[in-house]
């Protein structure tokens, strides 16, 4: 039995494994993949105090760093459903549980992709996802985002300020962002909005984006345009569906519901990073929310076992 058991293996796992090892409790740590998401970046610029790196480089520096700790960590492994007894029981997939009597779930998201040809040729060629990480990376250039809800617009003005040129598609016939965000975009010079456009096909020329494929859904004309970079906002997908049978509370989305100590629903169940109702999705907010759950977690601790 663990003191406390880590879900998960990016940024935010990491973190928690490390505060908690630090305490001098029992940690585990069980994740599909060591590094999360870091592993499928390229450059990182707003890692704060370090000016630049890149994914798998701080994937390694992460797992060096727990293992400098004696966490049990076990990867290639997923979890499958969470339930409390006397202790919290974590299912995973092979069939095996492991038991702990804290949890802290640090299971990340992954950007809802558009699947038309050339989107994964061409990931980090210019498909971009996180306009605060990639934004920079176009400055001066033409760019499209690909979605007119919340994300998409917010995305738009962000870029707007650092690219020349941002063309928003929106496949509905309407944008679905707050007003608030529509207006302001529109009134930005550098911004066009093209609705009921089905993004079809990212173009490039081997080694980068060159542009993009759409087809106007009101006239079924099939058009082109020139760009360097595409973003896609077209939504984060929480990785938490083997919640969805635990008592754990998610949002409609499927975010694990924290509060500012990322105490869950469940007693002795805490999360971190992008599975969960934090808001804004970045590496530094995710290893500061799995150092909160693990401090959390281990209050819980000597709660307990005070009773
Ligand atoms: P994740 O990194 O998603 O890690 C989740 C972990 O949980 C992984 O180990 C995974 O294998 C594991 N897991 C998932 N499901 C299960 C399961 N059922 N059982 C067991 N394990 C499971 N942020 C920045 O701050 N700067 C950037 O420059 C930047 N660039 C980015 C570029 C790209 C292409 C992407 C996709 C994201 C980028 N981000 C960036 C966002 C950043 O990567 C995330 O905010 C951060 O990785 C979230 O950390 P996390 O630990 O919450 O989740």
């Amino acid at each position: 039995v663990y003191d406390v058991l880590v879900v998960g293996g990016g940024p935010a796992g990491a973190a928690a494994a490390i505060y908690a090892a630090r305490k001098g409790i029992r940690t585990g740590l069980v994740a599909e993949r060591f590094g999360g998401q870091v592993m499928d970046t390229v450059g990182i610029e707003n890692f704060i105090s370090v000016p630049y790196t890149e994914g798998p480089k701080l994937s390694a520096a992460l797992e060096q760093h727990v293992k400098e700790y004696g966490v049990d960590i076990i990867t290639g492994q997923r979890a499958a459903n969470v339930s409390r007894y006397s202790n919290i029981a974590v299912a995973l997939e092979s069939g095996a549980t492991l038991k702990s009597k804290s949890v802290i779930l640090a299971t990340g998201a992954r950007w809802r992709e558009l699947g038309v040809p050339g989107e994964a040729e061409y990931r980090t060629k210019g498909v971009a996802y996180c306009p605060h990480c990639d934004g920079p990376f176009f400055k001066g250039k033409k760019v499209a985002v690909i979605g007119g809800g919340n994300s998409g617009i917010e995305a738009a003005i962000d870029l707007a300020g650092i690219v020349e040129h941002v063309t928003v598609l929106e496949f509905a016939d309407t944008l679905r962002a707050d007003d608030v965000l529509v207006k302001k975009a529109k009134s930005l010079r550098n911004v066009d909005i093209i609705t009921s456009a089905q993004t079809t096909e990212v173009i490039g020329d081997g080694s980068k984006v060159t542009g993009l494929a759409y087809k106007d859904r009101n006239s079924g004309e099939q058009k082109q345009l020139a760009l360097a970079g595409i973003f896609v906002q077209i939504g984060l997908v929480p990785n938490t569906g083997f919640l969805k049978e635990s008592e754990i509370e998610l949002t409609r989305f499927g975010e694990v519901i924290v509060d500012t100590k990322g105490a869950t629903s469940m007693p002795g169940v805490f999360a971190a990073g992008d599975a969960t109702t934090v808001p804004y999705k970045q590496i530094i907010i995710s290893m500061g929310t799995g150092a909160t759950a693990a401090l959390s977690a281990f209050d819980y601790l000597i709660r307990q076992s005070s009773d």
